[in-house]
């Protein structure tokens, strides 16, 4: 079966995020979205908050589960018997970050692939930061954001 996972931080998620979900799982046999919980980074989510709008999002995606991992992405990836890993590249900047991590990860795995998608053009510009500077100045982020979540987002910055 051809498993993948798609990880990040997913704090919170965007419809960037869930576009490349959905094209992955026509692709993928099923996907695994692992939310990183990283306690180095502070998120404004927290894991389960992360977790649950991912849930909800792709609730209607037979092929999709989401779960979440600390530690390295590659020994979760081993556990779960998977050796795929979707990335969404953006822009030139998310190049180069991406093209480092795949390298690292095919040296400490080489069993690993890295496999990257395209940005859909309507969500180029798209990331989860984006969505918080604007729901943090009070601007309206229903465009970004899946509709189930957005409740979610903008209560945070009530
Ligand atoms: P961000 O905070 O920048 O949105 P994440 O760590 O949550 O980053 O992103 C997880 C994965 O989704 C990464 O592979 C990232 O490149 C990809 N991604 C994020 N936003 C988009 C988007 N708008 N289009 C395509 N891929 C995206």
């Amino acid at each position: 079966m051809t498993k993948a996972i798609y990880p990040g931080s997913f704090d919170p998620v965007t419809k960037g995020h869930l576009d490349i979900i959905q094209r992955a799982s026509k692709i993928m046999e099923h996907i695994t979205v692992a939310v990183l919980e990283n306690p180095r980074k502070v998120a404004t989510f927290d894991i389960e908050e992360r977790v649950a709008m991912l849930n909800l999002v792709t609730k209607t995606c037979p092929n999709v589960t989401v779960d979440y991992y600390r530690g390295l992405l590659i020994d979760y990836a081993q556990n779960k018997n998977i050796n795929i890993i979707i990335k969404g590249l953006r822009a030139m900047s998310d190049f180069e970050f991406e093209f480092q991590m795949a390298l690292v990860n095919q040296k400490l795995k080489p069993a690993m692939e890295t496999m990257f998608m395209m940005t859909n053009n309507k969500y180029s510009y798209l990331s989860s930061s984006i969505v918080k500077e604007i729901a943090s100045l009070g601007g309206d982020i229903s465009s970004l954001v899946p509709p189930e979540v957005y409740e979610t987002i903008v209560a945070k910055y009530r």
